[in-house]
């Protein structure tokens, strides 16, 4: 049995109590004109998951809590979870140190992108943002 823990409104318990929503951090092609998207990058973004026997970052959402999504990380061999973290957020530098293989070539690709390694601190939202969430 995993115990889960939710870093929304704290709530703890197993798995039951929550839902696992697959692997953490995959993002729709950049374009919203189907055109402009070849089949690997649709066949990617719908298929193609990581599967690393160790540290694992994962979607999961609070069922019989807030019902808020949130990020793990989870190690697949001990299944044990090793942090959590917001849904809009990159894991702890501490956890990105310990990522292999394919995470660890994504947080470093995202770091690239981005020019830190350091998880996304909550913005200031402006009203425009707002608007365009709905
Ligand atoms: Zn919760």
């Amino acid at each position: 049995m995993l115990i889960v823990h939710c870093p929304v409104c704290g709530v703890e318990g197993d798995e039951t109590d929550f839902h696992c929503g697959g692997q953490a951090h995959i993002r729709r092609p950049a374009s919203h004109d189907p055109h402009n998207i070849t089949d690997e990058e649709q066949r990617d973004y719908l298929f193609m998951r990581f599967n690393p026997k160790g540290l694992h970052f994962e979607r999961w959402r609070c069922d019989r809590g807030c019902g808020k999504w949130f990020h793990a990380a989870r190690d697949t061999a001990s299944l044990e979870f090793k942090g959590y973290y917001g849904i809009t957020e990159l894991p702890p530098k501490e956890l990105q140190a310990q990522a292999t293989g394919q995470w660890a070539e994504f947080f470093k690709a995202r770091a690239a992108e981005t020019g830190a390694t350091r998880p996304a601190k909550k913005a200031a939202k402006t009203s425009a943002k707002k608007a365009s969430k709905k």
